[in-house]
């Protein structure tokens, strides 16, 4: 059923998310400046730009790549991987939070430019396959360069490489794929379980009766379920907001002997803290359908 209240709710995220492509727009812009990248902890390092992440994870089998970024957050990447002394040649394997253009722009580019093996979950390997085009919400107004995944993900299935594993978790409802994923690192002696969080924001989303997307708000229900389920001592995600990359990088400046990155109660404060939001727009929109339905 049309629902004006609906359409009115998202109608202001539509006009800022318009013409997007390159880095016209100016938020895109300042999620994209260039940052020093550094080792996070154990064989994770921080390849990526101020907010958009970009992880690598180093094996002696060569390196797996978590996120591309924009297609203009490309260069940058290369540059970082260099800078921290690997090559990017050595990256046998790229995979991602989501399949938007933000995360996975640049995706195409890096394939080409590494030979590595793309996987993906089957939703966001569709996405990916559209470059981003058909998405439920965004339509085909974020679009990139389309990749092709060499192997689809099960939930819960692990990718290994020189000793390393990683674990998907598929996280849904912010896309369809989304992937949070799960790996264990060993830092001076000890073990700490990392997450990198896919997403679990709500952009201008339709809640309520989404033909594109009629599970949508299940999806975000169990994604919240399994995340709090998830041993977290290391918080990490897609944009550094979510686990407050800057003051971080700040803190581990500061004092080098205590990792800020080693964060259990930042997970779950952001999880409650996006649970929340997630709610209230949940509640929001239903209210707006029943003044619709009374008027
Ligand atoms: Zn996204």
């Amino acid at each position: 059923m049309f629902c004006l209240a609906c359409l009115l709710f998202i109608a202001p995220f539509f006009i800022q998310w318009r013409n997007v492509s390159g880095q016209a727009d100016e938020t895109f812009r300042s999620w994209n400046q260039p940052v020093k990248p550094f080792r996070i902890i154990g064989n994770v390092y921080y390849a990526g730009a101020s907010d958009i992440t970009s992880f690598l994870i180093t094996t002696p089998e060569g390196h797996i790549l978590l996120d591309s970024g924009f297609p203009e957050t490309v260069p940058q990447i290369k540059r970082n991987i260099i800078a921290l002394g690997f090559r990017l040649e050595d990256v046998k394997i790229l995979i991602n939070s989501h399949a938007h253009y933000d995360h996975a722009g640049g995706l195409a580019e890096l394939k080409e430019l590494t030979k590595a093996k793309l996987l993906a979950s089957e939703a966001d390997a569709a996405l990916l396959a559209n470059g981003g085009k058909g998405d439920f919400s965004f339509g085909d107004r974020l679009s990139y360069t389309s990749v092709k995944a060499d192997q689809i993900l099960r939930d819960s299935e692990n990718v290994k490489l020189g000793g390393t594993v990683l674990t998907a978790h598929l996280t849904p409802g912010h896309t369809k794929g989304c992937t949070t994923w799960t790996m264990k690192v060993s830092d001076n002696g000890k073990i700490y379980n990392v997450v990198f969080v896919g997403s679990t924001s709500v952009p201008g989303y339709k809640l309520i009766d989404n033909a594109e997307y009629p599970n949508i708000v299940a999806d975000y229900k169990q994604t919240f379920r399994r995340l709090k389920k998830l041993p977290a001592d290391v918080f990490l995600g897609s944009h550094g907001i979510f686990f407050g990359l800057q003051e971080k990088i700040k803190l581990l400046a500061q004092n080098s002997d205590q990792n800020p990155f080693v964060d259990p109660n930042g997970y779950k404060d952001f999880l409650k803290r996006t649970e929340k939001e997630f709610r209230a727009k949940l509640k929001e929109q239903q209210k707006q359908k029943k003044l619709y339905r009374k008027s």
